[in-house]
């Protein structure tokens, strides 16, 4: 698990976005990490990974009595996955508006979902919900080592520090 001492206050707050098995296949993993450096955000942990079955269950834990849910793992364990940890100010909650409704049916055009998908069991991208569900989240796809400090040279063009 992550140390407690991680501040993901301001700027540094953290979220976790997963490109899913469909769209590593479908070839858009450069396009979603685009949009994220694009927006000023910050990568800080990146890795391609087979999901396993248990690093799903204990991920989608809150939708275990769901009637999808056993497809929802089948998709999920389909091919590789690319995780990554994003740091910035409000990022969850930014990242959240910038990949769209779960249901790209009503996601809206502009957002990630909105422009590369149609149907919710095939939605491309995963974006934590909440600041404390991003740190569980974070701390089930990315051991602390993996996860670098680093400083953006042009910070200031970015933030209003
Ligand atoms: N999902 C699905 N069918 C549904 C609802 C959700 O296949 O009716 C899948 C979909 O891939 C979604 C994931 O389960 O992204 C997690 O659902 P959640 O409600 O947490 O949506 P998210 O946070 O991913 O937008």
């Amino acid at each position: 698990n992550l140390s407690s001492d991680t501040d993901f206050s301001g700027i540094k707050e953290r979220t976790l976005i997963a490109v899913k098995p469909d769209a590593v296949q479908r070839r858009l993993v450069g396009e979603i990490i685009k949009r994220f450096e694009q927006r000023g955000f910050q990568l800080v942990g990146l890795k391609m990974l087979q999901a396993s079955d248990k690093l799903l269950s204990q991920h989608y834990v809150s939708l275990q009595r769901k009637a999808f849910y056993s497809s929802l793992l089948y998709y999920m364990t389909s091919g590789p996955v690319v995780a990554m940890v994003w740091e910035g100010p409000n990022v969850v909650r930014s990242s959240r508006l910038m990949v769209g409704d779960t249901d790209p049916a009503t996601a809206a055009p502009g957002t990630i979902r909105g422009d590369y998908c149609l149907h919710i069991s095939r939605n491309v991208v995963h974006a934590s919900d909440s600041v404390e569900g991003a740190q569980r989240e974070i701390s089930l796809w990315f051991h602390p080592s993996e996860l670098v400090d680093w400083d953006v040279c042009d910070q200031k063009n970015i933030y209003h520090l």
